[in-house]
């Protein structure tokens, strides 16, 4: 087993700059400690994006709630549960319910209908809930009904790097305090930031992995900054192979520095390189989350421009995946909840205390 050694920010820095053969070098190694602590199997989240209404206004994001050219849709409860079926049938032990952020009682009640129904037909599945900040009243009510998983990403751990991505109402204080509550519950927490954002610099990036580790998170999902058509941001000069080289650098030391936990190999990254997620697996990825949305809602939840799989079918996104994983040198998890082996040690210890 490896053990976790303290890298420090420069240190962070010198890993993330790295390019050509140097960073081939240092994904090999990340992905040998993946081999070592977590192993070559590759979990999957069914990714269920339920509904693109949002109440917030990320200044990079194509569903933000002032972009009126975006069609808005919700799914209902039966469509929800079909495509969770599906998921079962899949050999996905596991789903993404995935949404805007809201916080009106009417999609919390819908949240845990929702998520008490597939309890109540499918309970082996594990479900990850990803609606944004909520207070700690509904974070609870939310764990009580069975969601046992939470992602909510910060996006950027800098705080004067997140008010230049965020309208000045949203407040880093409040999305770091919730990654809090949710673990003072007892989720296993997830969170996540952008790679290659406007106004960062390899400093944050660093500084965003040291984040992750001082919150102890458990599960992580970094993807790419990719620009979208009509966000706020889309005179940044954007280059597209260098924010790939980037976002891998990034998977493979969060890996040297967090042996145990989950890594997504984010969707995002097929969108700069059709091979992208494959790249992350090879770089110290252990998670992959096929997309389970109904074909008829997809370019709907559009975050941002060129996304892939909008085009494939569940089915088609399935067996796609599959054949990459195993080509990849992987072994498809069909059928295993993949929980996070980091939130089980603190379980076993018994350090998940709940004091709310
Ligand atoms: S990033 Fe999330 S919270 Fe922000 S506008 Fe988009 S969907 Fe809403």
């Amino acid at each position: 087993m490896v053990k976790e050694t303290f890298i420090s920010k420069q240190a962070i820095e010198e890993m993330l700059a790295l390019s050509g053969p140097d960073a081939l070098d240092l994904r090999e190694k990340a992905s040998r400690v993946r081999d070592d602590c977590v192993g070559r199997k590759v979990y999957f989240r069914g990714l269920i994006e339920f509904s693109n209404l949002c109440a917030n206004d990320c200044f990079y994001c194509g569903i933000r709630k002032s972009n009126r050219k975006t069609e808005r849709y919700t799914m209902t409860y039966d469509e929800i549960m079909d495509c969770a079926r599906f998921c079962q049938e899949a050999g996905y032990a596991s789903v993404v319910l995935q949404s805007g952020e809201r916080r009106d009682p009417d999609f919390i009640r819908f949240v845990i209908k929702v998520v008490s129904g597939i309890k109540a037909e499918l309970p082996e599945m594990r479900i990850t809930l990803s609606v944004g900040e909520q207070d700690r009243e509904v974070f609870r009510r939310f764990y009580e009904a069975g969601i046992e998983r939470y992602l909510l990403r910060i996006e950027s751990s800098s705080r004067r790097h997140y008010q230049r991505l965020h309208p000045e109402v949203m407040s880093f204080e409040r999305r770091r305090k919730c990654l809090e509550v949710l673990r003072s519950i007892g989720f296993q927490v997830g969170s996540g930031v952008m790679i290659g954002s406007p106004f960062q610099t390899l400093g944050d990036l660093a500084g965003d992995l040291l984040f992750m580790k001082a919150m102890d998170i458990d599960m992580v999902g970094m993807g790419p900054y990719v620009p979208h058509r009509d966000n706020l941001l889309k005179n940044w000069n954007y280059d597209a192979e260098k924010t790939l080289e980037l976002s891998l650098n990034m998977v493979a030391a969060l890996r040297i520095m967090m042996p145990d936990i989950n890594i997504a190999a984010t969707s995002a990254l097929q969108a700069l390189d059709g091979s992208g997620r494959e790249k992350a697996l090879s770089a110290g990825a252990n998670v992959i989350m096929p997309n389970a949305t109904p074909l008829k809602y997809r370019q709907s939840y559009s975050l941002y421009d060129n996304r892939p799989c909008v085009t494939d079918s569940p089915y088609g996104c399935r067996s796609c995946i599959m054949k990459k994983i195993e080509e990849s040198g992987f072994l498809p998890a069909t059928g295993e909840k993949g929980d996070s082996p980091r939130f089980l040690k603190r379980v076993e210890n018994n350090i998940n205390v709940c004091n709310c």
